[in-house]
């Protein structure tokens, strides 16, 4: 089957080219006028807008329509609405207004609100995202929306994302006036970077631990892990190749850039990365891709796991965040040819260096989850420690500019940094620190924190506010000088600035075990599980900060504390529930059933030949027996530990019981049900293995 890429690509969305060919001229252009400033779009031209996106997308075969948004619950959600309405005379035409189009009322009072919402105005409603394409996707137009309270309160991700992209835009144009530029739009780019694991859908239904939490609660080690390296860019299974195919063809007609696809390092992991976009459009289409993937999955007999650690000891799935700020269309991390275009790219690192030290806890918070928490400082994901990999080169300069120093090249070129123009080959800077969770990659930064189910809204959301703080200092210090004032002024402040936030730079090993002791003497923050990191969300720092940038509210920061928490404590509830169902309903009768097997065989050979040697024989039933009894006293102990939990009011007491207390008792629990898979017979065990699950054809 061939693919004809230029045909299908965005033929389901009714993106700016079906805009300018099937709108009237004028409408196209107050259209684009209203995007580009933000405003609400005036109803006269919603009503035109809107019947001519109907007819598009009923000649795209679509019957419904939907406000697509992303509530707290962490997934999307959508209510399907026909176009048809009904006529006296019994006939029905189809119909779709400039106010459904704009505005949606979803029955939405079972989304989480964190309190923001009381059942008495239970309605929240959805508004058109008009810088994000509507699509079709099975026959419905998908209008992407932001989610709000009546009281204009966010209810979702996107709506503080865009409202953190404004704040940036802002103080972005005041800093790049000093460099004579400021009128044109500055947006937020993300590519982000989907891994996740394939694996056959018949072993998945035989997992309650897969299908209730998303990941393996019990699984004794593989006889082979990732060791080999083989799986690495490895050729691609026929069935995943399939898989992919199909995923590519349905992502490029919704417009969703897919890219780039290969196997990962563990087995049966596999990543997709597509073309990098304005955040709030990447966003809308990662979101997409997971649900495509979980879709498509199904059709060819795979499931799709998306949690960030499905399989203990072999790496978990993350969804690097690749993000940039440009101007124009001109990149403002790319380091510059030009002495001017230098010194702005300086300023500009500097202000993210700033940022990213100055609110790291609340940076590591907005990638917290119960899946991360196994993610995160396992060893083969950044440590939950956040700090800045700049990489030789430019950590040298920055060293430099710190030491007050002339910059030496690895060539030899002396360079009077900030006013002579950087060297052109950091340009083409591929070092790379896979350790580090946030990565200068030439002209972009990588944040590697965030886990692979995660929605990119909320890390985005902190960054870009962070940022807009940082370069909103900068302004507010350059105050009105200008020109060569102005360059002496900025050169000090990055100096000053550099200096203060040295401690977030490290170029080495994130992963070694020297780097949180290290980290610590920096004084810079370690969380090591979401229960400890969530409460850095309702400081005064963190309040003080959203408001001062118009992104959240007190009661918005709040309500966000209080959902994830909820969140959190629930999941933990759920995996807990699972082990005991799985444990007394699963594992404990199959090993007894062997057990019985065994010793069932010991009598009949010791009737056989009476003076046979048992020994063995008598060994392996001790050790099944000791070992369910094991199994069983863990199991009571996680029950004890586990009703205590429950039996918590304080939201924050409860999670930290979970963290602190439970997590260990699971974890005994499952390493006595492991032992007990290692010498139970492969008929008996009652679910498939990890050999089983992770090397099928
Ligand atoms: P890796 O080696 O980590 O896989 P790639 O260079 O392939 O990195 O890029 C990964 C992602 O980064 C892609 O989604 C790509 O589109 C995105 N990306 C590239 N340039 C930028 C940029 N300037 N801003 C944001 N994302 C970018
Ligand atoms: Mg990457």
């Amino acid at each position: 089957m061939s693919v004809d890429i230029p045909k299908i690509y965005g033929s389901l969305v009714f993106n700016d080219k079906v805009m300018r060919d099937r709108l009237p001229s004028d409408t196209y252009k107050e259209l684009a006028k209203t995007v580009k400033e933000g405003r609400p779009l005036d109803l006269d031209i919603a009503n035109i807008v809107a019947h001519e996106m109907k007819e598009w997308a009923t000649e795209h075969g679509a019957t419904h329509f939907a406000h697509w948004f992303q509530p707290l619950t962490g997934i999307t959600s959508e209510k399907h609405d026909s176009f048809m309405t009904p006529l006296s005379d019994g006939t029905a035409i189809t119909r779709f207004s400039g106010k459904e189009l704009i505005q949606g009322e979803p029955d939405a009072s079972s989304f989480p609100s964190g309190g923001l919402r009381s059942t008495f105005e239970a309605r929240g409603y959805t508004a058109w995202d008009p810088t994000s394409y509507a699509f079709i996707k099975a026959e419905v137009l998908c209008i992407p929306t932001a989610f709000c309270s009546y009281t204009g309160e966010a209810l979702d991700e996107k709506t503080p994302l865009l409202r953190s992209m404004a704040a940036l835009e802002k103080q972005a144009r005041r800093v790049l006036t000093y460099f004579g530029d400021g009128n044109e739009h500055v947006v937020t780019n993300v590519g982000g970077e989907q891994e996740y694991f394939l694996i056959s859908k018949k072993d998945y239904e035989r997992r309650q631990d897969l299908i209730m939490t998303g990941r393996t609660l019990f699984g004794d080690a593989p006889s082979k892990g990732q060791e080999l390296e083989e799986h690495y860019f490895g050729a691609i299974r026929p069935i995943v190749n399939d898989f992919m195919k199909e995923l590519d063809k349905e992502l490029w007609e919704i417009g969703v850039s897919a890219k780039t696809k290969h196997n990962e390092v563990a087995p049966s992991q596999h990543e997709l990365a597509p073309v990098f976009d304005i955040a709030n459009r990447s966003i809308d289409g990662n979101l997409l891709t997971m649900e495509k993937m979980k879709l498509l999955a199904s059709r060819h007999g795979l499931a799709c796991l998306q949690h960030e650690k499905p399989f203990a000891g072999i790496n978990g799935s993350g969804k690097h965040n690749n993000w940039s700020i440009s101007a124009g269309g001109t990149n403002l991390l790319e380091p510059g040819d030009s002495p001017q275009d230098n010194l702005r790219f300086l300023v500009f690192l500097t202000c993210i260096i700033a940022a990213v030290d100055d609110y790291q806890d609340l940076l590591r918070t907005s990638v917290a989850s119960c899946g991360n928490d196994h993610r995160l400082g396992a060893n083969e994901a950044p440590p939950a420690i956040v700090s800045i990999f700049l990489g030789d080169e430019l950590g040298e300069i920055v060293k430099d500019i710190i030491a007050g120093q002339e910059y030496q090249s690895a060539e030899r070129v002396s360079v009077d940094l900030g006013i002579d123009a950087l060297p052109n080959f950091l340009k083409d800077n591929t070092d790379r620190n896979r350790t580090s969770p946030f990565a200068f990659t030439g002209n972009k930064f990588e944040f590697r924190m965030p886990g692979a189910q995660q929605n990119l809204s909320n890390c985005n959301t902190v960054l870009n506010t962070a940022v807009a703080h940082a370069l909103k200092q900068f302004a507010d210090a350059m105050g009105d000088v200008q020109g060569a004032d102005f360059e002496q002024k900025a050169l000090r402040y990055i100096k000053q600035s550099l200096t203060e936030h040295q401690r977030i730079i490290f170029n080495g090993n994130g992963y070694s075990d020297e780097w949180p002791k290290e980290a610590a003497r920096r004084g810079l923050t370690n969380y090591a599980n979401t229960a400890d990191a969530l409460p850095c969300l309702i400081t005064d720092k963190a309040y003080k900060l959203f408001a001062e940038q118009n992104v959240l509210n007190h009661n918005e920061v709040q309500s966000r504390y209080l959902v994830s928490l909820d969140k959190y404590t629930k999941q933990m509830n759920i995996e807990c529930n699972v082990m005991q169902r799985m444990t007394r309903r699963q594992y404990l009768p199959a090993v007894n059933e062997y057990a019985g097997k065994v010793a069932s065989e010991i009598n009949a050979i010791k009737d056989a030949a009476s003076g046979a040697n048992i020994e063995s024989q008598e060994e392996l039933l001790n050790s099944l027996v000791s070992g369910a009894d094991r199994a069983s006293k863990a199991l009571k102990d996680l029950i004890e530990i586990h009703t205590k939990a429950e039996s918590f009011s304080d939201g924050q007491e409860q999670a930290n019981c979970y963290a602190h207390e439970v997590v260990p008792k699971m974890a005994a629990l499952r390493k006595e049900v492991d032992d007990l898979e290692r010498i139970t017979a492969h008929d008996y065990w009652p679910v498939p293995t990890y050999n089983d699950m992770l090397f099928y054809q």
